[in-house]
């Protein structure tokens, strides 16, 4: 069986692909894990198509959720021309749709190749970044990117760039490890660039 959406705590959550260009040191599908504390099967045996989606998608009480979640198993900006053609069609077709949120590495624009910020507009009401390290090295070190330290300026100028399109940009960053004066910085940096800081609670492996 392939989870194609998950219900975790009234949200529904939609996994497109097992793809990514990061590998961080945390991430559950390296680990040797298929699934996660959110559902058991999240390994793709191939990425659903925009009718699979859509299929899977419409055959749920799409407003009895409070938000609809693209995110992992993989980083779900690979599938962006897919996502906006089904929220386009979602939103055609299901009065009453959600909130739309993409929790992302944020190098949808390294992926791409091009700024695609704009095309959020009107589509994706939250945009959820992980800021997985306070500088440069930290974050190359946790995430382990394919482009390097150039993945973490292009997050950061994702950031920046999403903040005017997307009415709620959010950084997020796990507390394990953190000082209160770590916080402190990050909160700024995430602030500096339009966006709000969110603290999480660690979750063991
Ligand atoms: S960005 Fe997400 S999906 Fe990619 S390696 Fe990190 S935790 Fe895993």
């Amino acid at each position: 069986m392939m989870t194609i959406s998950y219900e975790y705590e009234g949200a529904l959550y939609v996994n497109l692909t097992n793809r990514c260009d990061c590998a961080c040191v945390f991430c559950l599908r390296h680990n040797g894990h298929k699934g996660s504390i959110y559902a058991d099967d999240l390994w793709l045996d191939h990425e659903p198509t925009v009718e699979e989606a859509l299929d899977d998608l419409l055959a749920r009480d799409l407003p009895s959720y409070r938000e609809l979640v693209f995110c992992g198993f993989g980083e779900p900006i690979f599938r962006w021309d897919d996502i906006a053609r089904i929220v386009d069609a979602l939103k055609a077709k299901v009065p009453g749709l959600p909130p739309v949120r993409i929790n992302t590495n944020g190098h949808g624009n390294l992926i791409h190749g091009r700024d695609i910020t704009p095309e959020m507009a009107g589509r994706i009401d939250t945009l959820s970044i992980s800021l997985n390290g306070s500088t440069a090295e930290e974050y190359c070190a946790v995430t382990q990117p394919r482009d390097g330290a150039a993945a973490w300026e292009a997050m950061l100028e994702f950031t920046r760039l999403a903040a005017r399109h997307v009415p709620h940009v959010v950084m997020t960053v796990v507390d394990k490890d953190k000082t209160p004066a770590d916080i402190a910085a990050d909160r700024a940096l995430a602030e500096r660039l339009g966006a709000t800081l969110r603290v999480r609670a660690y979750i063991p492996d």
